[in-house]
């Protein structure tokens, strides 16, 4: 029998309590036990979260620069820093509710404005990188688009010659990350940015895991290819608050170029009782609290205080794929760009990295699958400092299992995430 609404209310602290309860079997986040899906900075940043998330929760995004001026002043201000971080001396922007929203809107501005400038194209098609988040394909299918998956080089980057091949009479957009969410590598954004130039087409780079991690990282000595927008040909920018921009969940950023590349990205509407409705964003009503918590958090930090958490972290990474490098068998798949690794056997042929994915989730650690190459992945964050040790002694125990066994994956093993 399906319960039926509770007939009265019960007290708050017990249905606190039995909340609580239902977590005994999620993913021990806090302990490190993850690979993405919670990007933590630490308790402090956690405090500032909830208490500015909660002090707007109440208010309308649907009505920012309206009914709601304050969370218009937040928006405008944590887009002007974004632009500052990602070099977009005229870029304009909104603050969406994800990586997923932002990259729906930004595919929706290119095709209207490729509805404007290239009136003969019909079936419009966007080329881009294998390594792509499947939101592009996702977006497309709303938006009546057709995205060209192109394999990727050698060095798991978009292979831009490949992409360059793959641009027909169709094609109204070319898509780079930075990073790329299976290898952690930025996509050769500057060539991509010249092919767009040449070709006259819209370039959007998926910066939704690096946009506001890769700058600090780069001033940290780490190398960083180029991907904002000092490269002339990048039209829009996917940059994600709720990863390492350490906003709470349901915050995202998306930038434009200039204001005329962004007039391409509201919906307006007139014919209706109410007459004129024009909204930027998928939803209407939208938190303002994902709004105030991404001011809140961008300003405790600034930029002292994403340097030193990005140090702490990028430290973290090194120490983890040094840890991993020294694990006989087993190697990283790329030289990545920001805090998220790839890895697996050395030797594809004969060692199947699934079966080690295999017995690390036995062991109770929610790792990314990966299937090309054959491996794990993961995003690194604060609570991998506690489970590092425990992290690498279970993973040279499972490579030399698997090593030694030529065990193979199991097809039906239940997916972990
Ligand atoms: C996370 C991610 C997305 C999707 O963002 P959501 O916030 O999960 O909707 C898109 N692209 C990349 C590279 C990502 O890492």
């Amino acid at each position: 029998m399906r319960p039926a609404l509770p007939e009265h209310g019960r007290p708050w602290a017990e249905i606190k309590d039995e909340m609580s309860g239902f977590s005994t079997n999620d993913v021990k986040w806090r302990e490190g036990r993850h690979a993405f899906h919670v990007w933590y900075g630490g308790d402090d940043i956690f405090e500032v979260q909830r208490e500015s998330y909660a002090m707007y929760m109440q208010e309308n995004g649907g009505g920012a620069g309206k009914t709601f001026k304050s969370l218009k002043i937040m928006e405008d201000a944590v887009i002007d820093y974004a632009a500052g971080l990602l070099q977009g001396k005229t870029a304009v922007g909104h603050i969406t509710s994800g990586g997923s929203e932002s990259i729906f809107v930004a595919l929706k501005a290119a095709r209207d404005w490729a509805r404007k400038h290239k009136p003969e194209i019909t079936s419009p098609e966007v080329v881009i990188p294998f390594s792509g988040h499947p939101t592009f394909n996702r977006a497309a299918e709303y938006l009546g688009l057709t995205i060209v998956r192109v394999p990727v080089a050698t060095d798991l980057r978009g292979d831009v010659p490949a992409m360059e091949a793959a641009i027909n009479a169709n094609t109204i957009a070319l898509v780079g990350s930075a990073v790329c969410f299976p290898y952690g590598v930025v996509d050769p954004i500057s060539d991509l940015s010249a092919l767009a130039q040449r070709k006259n087409l819209w370039l959007h780079v998926d910066a939704c895991i690096a946009g506001l991690q890769a700058p600090f990282a780069r001033e940290l000595g780490y190398e960083v290819p180029d991907f904002d927008f000092s490269l002339p040909g990048v039209s829009s920018i996917s940059a994600d608050m709720h990863k390492y921009g350490f906003g709470a969940k349901g915050s995202s950023l998306v930038l434009y170029a200039n204001a005329e590349l962004a007039s391409f990205q509201p919906f307006n509407f007139y014919d209706w009782p109410l007459g004129q409705f024009s909204n930027p964003n998928v939803a209407s009503t939208r938190p303002g609290g994902s709004i105030a918590s991404s001011y809140a958090v961008m300003n405790y930090l600034g930029h002292d205080g994403y340097l030193a958490l990005n140090k702490r972290l990028m430290n973290l990474r090194d120490e983890i794929m040094a840890g991993i490098n020294a694990i006989p068998g087993l190697t990283i798949n790329s030289t990545p760009h920001s805090l998220i690794i790839s890895f697996g056997p050395s030797d594809q042929e004969n060692v199947d990295g699934l079966a080690i994915y295999d017995e690390m989730a036995k062991r109770d650690w929610y790792l990314g699958r990966s299937y090309q190459p054959r491996g794990m992945m993961m995003g690194i964050s604060l609570p991998h400092e506690l489970s590092k040790a425990k992290l690498l002694a279970d993973l040279a125990e499972c490579t030399e299992q698997v090593i030694r066994t030529h065990q193979k994956s199991d097809p039906n093993a239940p997916l972990t995430y």
